[in-house]
């Protein structure tokens, strides 16, 4: 470790991400876990959040005071919930240093909020921190572009463990906005997000969702492009949590020397073109 290393605070230190963050953290260089931040309700409150994660002792005991964790820190990486990350974006923004968001499921209020806050921190958000789910939404969109919406239909399928609270997830969310783009058309104005009893037929140029939810998957999301007599489908799987934990820490040190404002994934893997 070195004293020029990225010193990055972790919040929703105890959750699935928490947890996977915090190891990658101390096995990734150029970076080190700075202070770790659960709700004052926490059971964890006190514990060394390196034991709490499996990593071994860091001496970074788990706080409830946000602001104190961010007052010297460079960069916050947050997997909590809506209201959580909107309250850590102004204090981000107040402490004038990086905000890497992975929390899903933001209303537009919140992402208003986010928004207004990335006038001060640099913020990366994304429904997806990984490279290949990045990928497959530039794929997804030259695909919409590619194939005509009078011949083809556009369903994104996604399946996640049993705890996930949001749905349709972030990821399914950014691979249908990325087809709308391909598509020259608003998500919001276009998608189906739920089917239930008599719907009657499909309208030609929707962008639809399905959503399944059980087990411990972590992940598993299919654009599927459904023409007259052949299907195109191109999906990801995700095998491991690390790879959304990986993605953050590189958001992190990318965003480092940048100036304030909102940036995404494709803005840090150089696929935004
Ligand atoms: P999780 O296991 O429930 O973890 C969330 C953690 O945040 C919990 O420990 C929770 O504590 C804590 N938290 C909530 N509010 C807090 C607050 N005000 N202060 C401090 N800690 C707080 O959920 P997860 O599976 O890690 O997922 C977290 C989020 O990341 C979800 O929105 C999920 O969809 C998203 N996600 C994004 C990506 C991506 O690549 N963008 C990948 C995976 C997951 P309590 O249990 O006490 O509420």
């Amino acid at each position: 470790m070195s004293e020029h290393d990225m010193k990055l605070v972790v919040v929703g230190a105890a959750g699935r991400m928490g947890q996977t963050i915090i190891r990658v953290i101390q096995q990734t260089p150029g970076v080190k876990l700075h202070a770790a931040v659960e709700r004052e309700t926490s059971a964890f409150i006190g514990k060394d959040a390196g034991e709490l994660a499996g990593a071994g002792f860091v001496g970074v005991p788990v706080t409830s005071d946000p602001l104190e964790a961010f007052l010297h820190a460079d960069g916050v990486i947050d997997f909590s919930s809506p209201a959580s990350t909107v309250n850590f974006a102004g204090l981000a923004a107040q402490a004038r240093i990086v905000h890497v968001i992975g929390t899903t499921g933001c209303s537009e209020a919140d992402e208003e909020k986010i928004l207004a806050a990335a006038r001060h921190a640099r913020v990366v958000k994304s429904g997806n921190m990984s490279l290949g789910v990045n990928l497959l939404g530039v794929l997804a969109e030259q695909a919409a572009r590619a194939l005509p919406a009078s011949g083809w239909d556009i369903e994104v399928l996604e399946m996640h463990h049993k705890h996930k609270v949001d749905a349709p997830s972030g990821t399914a969310l950014l691979l249908g906005e990325a087809a709308a783009k391909g598509r020259g058309i608003a998500l919001k104005e276009h998608s189906v997000r739920v089917r239930d009893g008599h719907t009657g037929a499909r309208e030609a140029g929707t962008i639809g969702f399905a959503t399944l939810r059980g087990g411990s998957v972590i992940g598993e999301h299919s654009v599927i492009l459904a023409g007259e007599g052949e299907l195109v489908t191109l999906s990801h799987s995700a095998q491991d949590r690390s790879i959304f934990a990986r993605g953050a820490v590189a958001a992190a040190l990318w965003a480092h020397p940048q100036k304030p404002g909102f940036y995404t994934m494709l803005d840090v893997l150089g696929l935004n073109h």
